[in-house]
């Protein structure tokens, strides 16, 4: 893969990265996706796509094929930490990234995205009005390809980042856990959402996948005081000590090791780019605070990047990309965020989550902020801040 010369080049195929290669190849723009795996790869995540997510596919017309591939489910179950429960309505998707991811760049590939699989970025230098992008394959034997434009959607890994000067936080700001399990079909029809105080404000899941297959698995949002949190510990305290784990988990055999990663969150990430270089996804710390949801925010960015370079290239090139880039992230996304930050600081203490579900139950339209908010109709603000929850207290919302 020497000497190649592209206009654009993607790192990483997640959904950011391959959803940016899909809309520019659909623009007629030369573009090559690279991933340090080999596709398809499995990917730690809860694999739930929310509405969110859902409407990115609508609108690249691939929902019909996800839907197809994944698992339809029309309910989600919050748990709180006294054990209370609620049962709410929704629209989701559960399906294995390996699928899921495949099938986004495979579309992007039939576009006319060219691809190129175990190259790992290592850094790039400006020459000739080029990137000259430095790659190692599986045998760290160096490539360097050029291009006018490098998209960067290297998701939590911050090495390229580092490289490029453009990693603004060290740490992430979440980590997460996840196992595969077989069993009984007990709890097939809802996505589940159990706070368990120990987690607080991150929970733990339970996401069934069709055909008794779940993904269990639970998250935790770092702070100072977390620093030597075993996850593994809290992974299995939440199977042996919650009721509902406990009964899915009674019967089920093990279908993967219980594998683990970070994650970028709250606009936490890197800063947006420089010049031609733009950063996409969860690198970008795109991933939500509060739900640790990721995939359709990442998706969106993928297509911002994408417009971003097609109007750089309209306009003769007269304005950064970057500032363009920047633009388009502040007036479509960055606004969504900071409801979500505040949410996750109230979401540490139990009383809150136990309030809300014990409310909700009693009360109508808390249920419906509570669908509203996982639909994105609602900020999660309207309940999780000072005036929300004496406003749930009083019932009066
Ligand atoms: C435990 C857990 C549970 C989650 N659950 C959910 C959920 O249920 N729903 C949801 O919406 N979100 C969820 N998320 C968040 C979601 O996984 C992310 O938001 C999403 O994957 C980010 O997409 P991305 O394309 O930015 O990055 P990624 O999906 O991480 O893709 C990045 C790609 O870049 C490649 N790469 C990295 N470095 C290099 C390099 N140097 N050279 C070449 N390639 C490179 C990687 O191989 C990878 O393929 C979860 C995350 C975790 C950790």
């Amino acid at each position: 893969m020497t000497d190649v010369d592209v206009e654009v080049i993607v790192i990483g195929a997640g959904p950011a990265g391959s959803t940016a290669a899909l809309f520019l190849a659909r623009s007629g723009i030369d573009v090559l996706l690279v991933d340090r795996h080999q596709f398809p790869r499995s990917k730690v995540c809860g694999d739930a796509l929310i509405p969110d997510a859902i409407d990115m596919l609508k609108n690249i017309g691939l929902y019909d094929s996800v839907y197809k591939e994944g698992f339809s489910l029309s309910q989600f179950r919050i748990i709180a930490p006294n054990g209370d429960s609620i049962l709410l309505n929704g629209s989701f998707i559960t399906i294995k990234r390996i699928l899921f991811d495949n099938l986004l760049c495979n579309a992007a590939i039939s576009a006319g995205a060219k691809s190129a699989w175990n190259y790992s970025f290592e850094n790039c230098i400006y020459e000739n009005s080029k990137y000259k992008v430095e790659f190692h394959d599986n045998l760290n034997n160096k490539h360097y390809i050029t291009s006018k434009y490098l998209i960067v959607a290297t998701g939590a890994n911050p090495l390229p980042l580092k490289n490029l000067g453009l990693l603004k936080y060290l740490r992430p700001t979440a980590i997460g856990i996840r196992r595969y399990v077989k069993a009984a079909n007990t709890f097939e029809q809802e996505l589940i959402f159990s706070y368990e105080k120990f987690l607080l404000p991150g929970y733990a899941w339970i996401f069934p996948l069709g055909n008794g297959t779940y993904n269990v698995g639970c998250g935790l949002f770092l702070h100072r005081n977390n620093n030597r949190i075993n996850l593994h510990d809290l992974y299995n305290r939440f199977v042996t000590e919650s009721p509902i784990a406990r009964q899915v988990l009674s019967t089920a055999e093990e279908q993967s090791f219980l594998e683990g990663a970070p994650l970028w969150t709250g606009f936490m990430g890197s800063l947006v780019g420089n010049g031609s270089i733009l950063v996409a996804g969860e690198a970008l710390g795109l991933t939500y605070p509060t739900t640790g949801e990721g995939i359709g925010k990442c998706m969106k960015s993928g297509e911002l990047v994408a417009k971003a370079i097609i109007a750089h290239r309209d306009e003769g090139y007269c304005r950064p990309a970057s500032d363009l880039y920047q633009n388009l992230l502040d007036k479509e996304i960055k606004s969504k965020y900071l409801p979500y930050i505040i949410s996750q600081k109230w979401l540490k203490y139990p009383f809150v989550p136990n309030m809300v579900v014990k409310q909700a139950n009693k009360n109508e339209s808390i249920r419906k902020l509570l669908e509203g908010i996982l639909k994105e109709e609602v900020e999660p603000s309207r309940i999780l801040s000072l005036w929300g929850l004496i406003k749930v207290m009083l019932r009066i919302t």
